[in-house]
């Protein structure tokens, strides 16, 4: 009997024993081709020789440090790294423990940035429905997961939702994606003039939506015109890259794709690989000033912020995968993946939708494939499809749940950043046999 409060509670999970490259062990001797790295953390595979060295080093040297008496060297040299690599604009780091940590930090940045720069009556957060920013109560009253949030609701800070750029689910039939892109980031300037721009403090959202909907990237142009709306009206940007950044797209930001910089940029998952637990809010010059210049104070902390010894798993993971070159990996075996997820499921009748960048991938799984009409909720198509993959020693993430009315089930595969073409082969293969099984039930 397990003393931990799983989230399931009785759901009877094996115990992980090991783990190396892409694959997990459990601890009946079990073995798992790990294709979504968790929930797209392990970007690095498993047991990666460079960056436990660098952790059995960190812990000889320092493990911790409190920030209100020391910085230290590797945050020093993780936030270095990760500037010179940053969008433009971008000028310091913040590093917290996770994602909903970092959406936490990032939403009082933008918070105080207002109040520094006298414009105190900017307290408004708009964000997207289907999207997810954290589980932490201000992270979750910005995510739009409904599922997630019902019962919390009393607890939230009230925050604005508008539709989300979901081109499979909301573009019209004949409309070109440059209308739709036009369109849907319409949503965003209708939804600040009608709270008045001088009360609208950040505009939040996923550049590819992960967990919430299934690695969703937004049409062309869409993210030209936010940020060009958020401009406008002096809003701040807040990009989360928390899922979707740090490579696993192709490029080290998923925003780069779309051609934009953000005020305010959220990572964490693929940035320590899940050798350690890790987020960071990157931020702008200008925000950065506002506070230097300013109270001289960024009023917020926990005592795990800067942690060297999550610091220098981050900086390990993130200097192998610029040696190993594994964004040219990230490349082309998603493009690999791609194609071999076309073939197996381009007219199967039970995926609607095959979408995503680099090795970032979402299978939408519909009851009709004509209509799109999804799979009644109460069935869990995707915890099925889970289940299946992994007794065929198969891991994918999955997600569902209704969302303003609509329902979606998908799987999300999102591999270690060095796996290779015969074992995408094998993923394709396995999840083709995994979804027959769970929609055949
Ligand atoms: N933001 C996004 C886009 C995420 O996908 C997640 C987690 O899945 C979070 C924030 C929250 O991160 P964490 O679970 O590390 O708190």
């Amino acid at each position: 009997m397990t003393r931990i409060l799983h989230r399931q509670i009785h759901a009877k999970l094996p115990t992980a024993r090991g783990g190396q490259g892409v694959h997990l062990f459990d601890t009946d001797g079990r073995s798992y081709i790990d294709a979504s790295g968790g929930a797209a953390v392990s970007c690095l595979g498993h047991g990666h020789p460079d960056v436990t060295a660098a952790l059995h080093a960190q812990a000889d040297r320092l493990a911790y440090a409190h920030t209100s008496f020391f910085t230290n060297e590797p945050a020093e040299a993780l936030a270095e790294r990760l500037i010179a690599s940053a969008p433009e604009g971008i000028s310091h780091a913040y590093f917290v423990s996770g994602g909903s940590e970092a959406i936490e930090a990032a939403l009082k940045m933008a918070r105080q940035y207002f109040v520094e720069t006298g414009q105190a009556g900017r307290r408004n957060i708009i964000a997207r429905r289907q999207s997810y920013h954290g589980n932490t109560l201000g992270a979750l009253a910005t995510g739009g997961n409904e599922m997630r949030r019902t019962q919390f609701r009393p607890l939230l800070i009230e925050t604005h939702h508008i539709d989300p750029c979901f081109a499979y689910r909301f573009q019209e039939a004949g409309e070109t994606d440059e209308r739709y892109a036009a369109r849907a980031a319409q949503a965003l300037e209708d939804k600040v003039r009608e709270l008045g721009p001088e009360t609208v403090m950040a505009f939040v959202a996923e550049p590819v939506v992960g967990a919430t909907a299934g690695a969703v990237p937004s049409v062309a142009d869409y993210f030209q015109r936010i940020r060009a709306i958020c401009d406008r009206y002096g809003i701040i940007l807040v990009l989360d890259e928390v899922m979707c950044g740090m490579g696993r797209t192709g490029t080290l930001h998923a925003s780069a794709q779309d051609g934009i910089a953000p005020d305010l940029m959220t990572i964490a998952k693929g940035l320590g690989g899940g050798y350690q637990p890790i987020g960071a809010v990157l931020l702008s010059q200008r925000i950065f000033d506002a506070f230097a210049n300013g109270s001289g104070l960024f009023q917020h902390g926990h005592t795990y912020i800067c942690h060297p010894m999550a610091c220098a798993a981050a900086l390990a993971v993130q200097e192998v995968i610029a040696r190993d070159n594994l964004l040219a990996n990230v490349k082309t075996m998603g493009a690999h993946l791609s194609r071999r997820l076309g073939e197996r499921f381009g007219n199967h009748p039970h995926v609607g939708d095959i979408r995503g960048r680099g090795l970032f991938m979402g299978v939408e799984l519909v009851e009709d494939r004509s209509t799109k009409a999804p799979f009644e909720a109460e069935l869990k198509l995707h915890a099925r499809v889970k289940r299946e993959a992994m007794a065929r020693g198969l891991l994918v993430y999955p997600g569902g749940g209704t969302i303003d009315g609509v329902h979606g089930d998908h799987v999300l595969i999102a591999p270690p950043f060095i796996i290779d073409a015969a074992t995408v082969d094998t993923v394709v293969e396995r999840l083709g046999e995994a979804i027959d099984a769970a929609t055949a039930a």
